[in-house]
């Protein structure tokens, strides 16, 4: 049994196992591909905070690969893709089918179980570019060949394919934010969130029979704190906050604008319909088609604004506010212009938590300091 429900992203009424039920406010994460540098730092923070156990050996929540190649669990988009068969868009709608409406006759959701051995090369395809590159070949703008990094977690969706999959109803989506969890205690490890989450999230933990994902660090957001995953990020390609109902956004909150305002962070593979709260800014050197297929209708357009985006001082306020501070900012304001300006952020008293410049000042040293007397090799 399922009944009809609004998706935004889509743009259209789907079929859900549950009614529309939305939290007060939604957990959300903005990624920026363009500067993520796949360091790995987040996926480390990530396992130190929360998979150092027995049986969570091969569990990476938060993992970073490498497109056209890389996959944990290997394949795991392009299983999907294929299962689910032709994705049409018209304009901003929709019209193929999500995961909930191609469910094959019996089931209530198309999904599969990766193997095993499918989860033991999480990093593979590391830096593999789409094509050969042949002697004396040099990279052109675009890149061709081309390849990015693919920054992943558990999206917190808001209709969690996982939580509508388990048969014990031990998955549950906080009203307060909308953060999705596996009660322990309640799970039998039956498996039927890790084969019904597309984004392959919900991973099974033998040592305890039971299945486990990213928990969104909640115990620091509920202190105003952002994820480890942000935090850590030594790209400063993150941004944690919280996002407005879709019908009702507020221009000074900072995923708000970059969303629904600006609409250039967009989320992974919309058409399996479970409206994901982890959205993306497109990389800029990839062809047209992969960003389309990958994020949606929109990606051309969020490409052409980022590679305007320092003519819009309060984008790239915005932009420059990524990384730069651990608690979670409700609200921004621009001031000054994009060469002396700064961006503010404020925490949920309106207290400003954190103050950056516009444009990052270059200082450039003298080779050589007549009061140490040292020459100096490196000299920005
Ligand atoms: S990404 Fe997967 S595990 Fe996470 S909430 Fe969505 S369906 Fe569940
Ligand atoms: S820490 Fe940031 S820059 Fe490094 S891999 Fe993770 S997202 Fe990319």
């Amino acid at each position: 049994m399922s009944v009809k429900v609004h998706n935004w992203q889509i743009n259209r009424k789907m079929d859900y196992k549950y009614p529309e039920s939305r939290p007060e406010k939604q957990a959300a994460w903005i990624f920026d591909t363009n500067k993520c540098i796949a360091c790995q730092t987040c996926s480390i923070a990530c396992k130190n905070a929360w998979t150092s156990g027995k049986g969570q050996e091969y569990m990476w929540w938060n993992n970073v690969e490498s497109k056209p190649w890389g996959f944990y669990p290997l394949g795991w988009d392009v299983r999907i893709l294929e299962k689910l068969g032709s994705q049409e868009w018209k304009g901003d709608k929709y019209i193929g089918k999500t995961i909930f409406e191609q469910a094959p006759y019996g089931e209530e959701i198309l999904g599969f179980i990766p193997e095993e051995d499918d989860w033991l090369a999480p990093n593979i395809g590391e830096d593999e570019v789409s094509a050969e590159v042949k002697h004396k070949d040099y990279i052109k703008i675009p890149h061709q060949p081309w390849m990015f990094y693919l920054q992943r977690i558990c999206n917190h969706c808001t209709y969690p394919a996982c939580l509508a999959a388990c048969p014990r109803k031990a998955i549950y989506k906080r009203k307060e934010d909308g953060i999705v969890l596996i009660d322990q205690k309640r799970c039998r490890g039956y498996q039927e969130c890790v084969r019904a989450c597309p984004y392959k999230k919900s991973m099974f933990r033998p040592y305890t029979e039971k299945s486990e994902k990213c928990v969104a660090c909640y115990p620091g957001v509920e202190e105003g704190f952002q994820t480890q995953c942000v935090i850590n990020c030594i790209g400063k390609i993150r941004l944690f906050g919280f996002k407005s109902r879709y019908d009702t956004p507020r221009e000074d909150n900072p995923v708000d604008y970059l969303i629904h305002f600006k609409k250039i962070a967009l989320p992974l593979y919309p058409q399996f319909g479970l409206e994901p709260n982890v959205y993306y800014i497109p990389p800029i050197n990839v062809p047209e088609e992969f960003n389309r297929q990958l994020f949606g209708p929109g990606a051309k357009r969020a490409v052409e604004l980022y590679r305007k985006a320092r003519e819009d001082k309060r984008l790239i306020g915005l932009l420059m506010l990524f990384g730069s501070t651990d608690k979670i900012v409700r609200s921004f304001k621009v001031e000054g212009d994009v060469d002396e300006g700064a961006a503010f952020g404020y925490d949920k008293d309106g207290n400003e938590v954190v103050k950056v410049p516009l444009k990052e000042p270059v200082i450039i040293r003298e080779e050589y300091d007549q009061n140490l007397d040292v020459h100096r090799l490196s000299v920005t």
